[in-house]
């Protein structure tokens, strides 16, 4: 299923709704809802833009896809559908976008408003930097009560969390009906997918009719046990066709270290009424990611629990090229893995893959087959 993401933005123009675009990866989603802001996160728009003319004016062709790709669906998008931008700080290639993404709005004679947060990226255990971080949120709320003419409430801000854990709960639960076999993996991933360009009430109807939908179904029918898990990482689930071809090679996706996926729903913070409190506890204690500095000790250590608990047997790592975040892990990740008799695969997606990919097909059937042999 591909999802429309600008009929999507659209449909909540029309509901009088004020969208938020926002990138990185992890945005305080709570916190916008609670102020009457639709946020949504601008990745996985491959597809959404017809090409990166646009963007290409101003970035690199070495930039990764996820920066060229949002770079132009906000310099492109000229009927009014955002009414702001957000982004914190993560890798090199995002840190000066948000100005840059301005003067390319600037001279095609439009402006939105940019609101931006900095997150330490020190080690919690070496420097506490707990007093900053919350005086950055307790900004972030007075710019968002200014420039939106909105208002933060506690309970509004309680009842934003708890929705929120509903719908990572729900992600979980969907998860767990992929590793069981009882849903594709592409139709999980494009139901979150279409989440992030949802309201949070939509994204529990989503979910819900998900995993409601299941019930007595197998995706897999009877081959499902002989079929050898493994486990995608990366930032963005692959493209259709290299999902297409992992499923139909014999291997099962049981588990996914995925940035838009499995590293931004596992994060279930304390309920909290107090916004630097609880933001505070869902930076620090998120699930481990690269663009998160402070959580790469503990990245190893996540990854052989998510293979412990799903008894996969491979991992394919899943690179978005030029995304050096990734990149810089993958030799330590891999050797690590190796160690323990584990097989990994890497595959490299890059921004002209958006249909061919058929070159990963024969990789990944080769991959299958040694997992095979290892049973
Ligand atoms: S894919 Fe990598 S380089 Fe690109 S925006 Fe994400 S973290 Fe940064």
């Amino acid at each position: 299923m591909k999802i429309d993401i600008t009929k999507k933005l659209e449909q909540l123009k029309k509901d009088g709704r004020k969208i938020l675009g926002c990138f990185p990866l992890y945005p305080p989603l709570e916190l916008f809802y609670a102020m009457d802001l639709v946020p949504v996160v601008l990745w996985g728009l491959r597809g959404s833009v017809p090409d990166t003319a646009e963007s290409d004016r101003l970035l690199q062709n070495y930039t990764c896809s996820v920066a060229r790709h949002l770079t132009e669906f906000v310099l492109s998008e000229d009927s009014g559908l955002l009414d702001g931008l957000f982004m914190y700080n993560a890798c090199d290639t995002l840190r000066n976008l948000p100005e840059i993404i301005e003067k390319g709005l600037e001279k095609n004679g439009r402006s939105l408003p940019l609101i931006k947060v900095h997150i330490p990226m020190v080690l919690p255990a070496q420097t506490d930097a707990s007093a900053y971080f919350k005086n950055e949120i307790h900004h972030l709320v007075k710019e968002l009560e200014e420039r939106f003419d909105v208002s933060f409430s506690k309970d509004k801000f309680v009842e934003a969390v708890k929705k929120f854990k509903h719908v990572r709960n729900l992600m979980v639960r969907a998860e767990n009906r992929v590793t069981q076999g009882r849903l594709s993996f592409l139709n999980f991933a494009d139901a979150i997918h279409e989440c992030w360009f949802s309201t949070v009430e939509e994204q529990i109807r989503i979910l819900e009719s998900l995993i409601e939908g299941l019930s007595g179904e197998v995706e897999f029918s009877t081959d499902n046990n002989t079929r050898h898990g493994v486990i995608l990482s990366g930032i963005l689930p692959p493209p259709t066709s290299v999902i297409n071809a992992i499923e139909s090679s014999g291997l099962r996706v049981v588990g996914n270290d995925i940035a838009s996926l499995g590293r931004s729903y596992a994060c279930m913070p304390e309920i909290s009424e107090d916004p630097g409190a609880y933001f505070l506890d869902f930076y620090y204690q998120h699930f481990p990611c690269p663009t998160l500095l402070y959580t790469g000790d503990r990245r190893t250590t996540s990854l052989f629990g998510l293979m412990e608990k799903t008894g996969a047997s491979g991992v394919i790592f899943v690179g978005e090229k030029f995304c050096e975040y990734e990149y810089f892990e993958f030799p330590h990740l891999v050797q690590q893995l190796k160690d323990k008799g584990i097989q990994t695969l890497e595959i490299e997606i890059a921004i002209e893959d958006d249909a061919q990919t058929s070159a990963h097909d024969s990789r990944i059937s080769a991959f299958a087959e040694l997992l095979k042999s290892n049973a």
